[in-house]
């Protein structure tokens, strides 16, 4: 049986390139870039409740450290640091192996250090940390929306939950539906480029974590402002298009978690710079709806009629 000391040696310990000291003292020593400020995170996931305990740990291993830098661009910050804390209940050395090369590969992808962490026995657990940068004064905060915004999304909305619902047996896809859908849950890619273009540009931001209207509430109740949400317009993939006069769907779309895209608002006056911001990315960004004077969230179909829009859930979601 390996010591602690061991796996973190031979699965976490990796050269840095952004760090003073990394992972084997007490303590990691970073010097933020002058002129910026640090964007500090943490997200946890547990087995059971965020993830299959079965589920593919490579897979496991991108999306601790993917949600963590969703929530990096959703302020506009770069990420640079990251902790890892692991509860184990085992060391099963396959599965280590292959959480680190799913978290590692992301992390070199986005330049990002692995510097610290903790590594116990116990329940599958996973906390990571991220520190990122963002210049002085310009991160992208939930309470900057402004009325006369218009409100974009990130490419499209709804496939996690769509996956989930059916690993969970609620709906069923066809093989190929489920193929496309089921890399939005597992291997969700953080929308770090498009949050650094936004800073400077967008007024408010936020990751859809939770469901776009719960999040997109969250920048209303934070900026003390109303929204009108066209729902034609949200972005949805065909497969989710195929289903979407289901309830159980129509929720994913508007109240299904892990979408891992950004929403945020910007001025009309931004408007072409947000297509160019798109073409630029190549990821699709769409106008949803405007912000408004007031307070709460109205959602439109087709003829601009209000539809209704339950307290909590897809379950409470009903049709018009
Ligand atoms: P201490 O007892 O001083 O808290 P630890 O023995 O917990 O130190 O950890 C030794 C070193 O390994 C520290 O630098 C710590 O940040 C790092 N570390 C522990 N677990 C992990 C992990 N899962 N990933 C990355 N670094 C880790
Ligand atoms: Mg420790």
């Amino acid at each position: 049986m390996p010591s602690e000391f061991d796996l973190i040696r031979r699965f976490f310990t990796r050269p840095t390139r952004n760090t003073l000291l990394g992972v084997g003292d007490d303590a990691a020593l970073v010097r933020p870039t002058p002129g910026t400020e640090l964007a500090v995170s943490t997200d946890m996931l547990v087995a059971g409740k965020h993830f299959f305990p079965d589920v593919d740990p490579r897979q496991l291993g991108h999306k601790a450290l993917a949600v963590n830098l969703s929530d990096m661009a959703a302020m506009g910050a770069t990420p640079r640091w990251a902790t890892l804390s692991l509860a184990l209940p085992e060391a099963d050395e396959d599965w280590l192996k292959g959480f680190a090369e799913g978290f590692f590969d992301l992390a070199e992808r986005f330049s990002v250090d692995l510097i610290g962490g903790d590594t116990t026995r116990g329940p599958l657990n996973i906390c990571v940390q991220i520190m990122g940068e963002v210049s002085t004064g310009m991160a992208l905060r939930r309470s900057g929306a402004k009325p006369g915004d218009e409100i974009w999304v990130s490419g499209q909305l709804g496939d996690a939950a769509l996956a989930l619902a059916h690993l969970q047996r609620r709906i069923e896809l066809a093989p190929e539906a489920a193929a496309a859908c089921l890399p939005a849950l597992h291997t969700p890619m953080p929308r770090v480029a498009l949050g650094e273009a936004l800073v400077g540009v967008a007024h408010g931001a936020i990751d859809i974590s939770d469901g776009l209207l719960a999040d997109l509430s969250h920048i209303l109740e934070a900026s003390g402002v109303a929204a009108e949400v066209n729902f034609p317009a949200l972005p949805t993939s065909v497969f989710l298009q195929a289903h979407l006069h289901g309830e159980i769907v129509r929720g994913c779309l508007l109240a299904g978690g892990d979408d891992y895209e950004l929403c945020f608002t910007a001025p009309l006056s931004r408007h072409e710079e947000v297509v160019a911001i798109a073409r630029r990315l190549a990821l699709p960004l769409t106008a949803i709806g405007v912000i408004r004077e007031g307070s709460g969230l109205r959602l439109l179909d087709a003829a601009g009629t209000d539809m209704k829009i339950g307290a909590t859930g897809f379950d409470h979601f009903a049709s018009t």
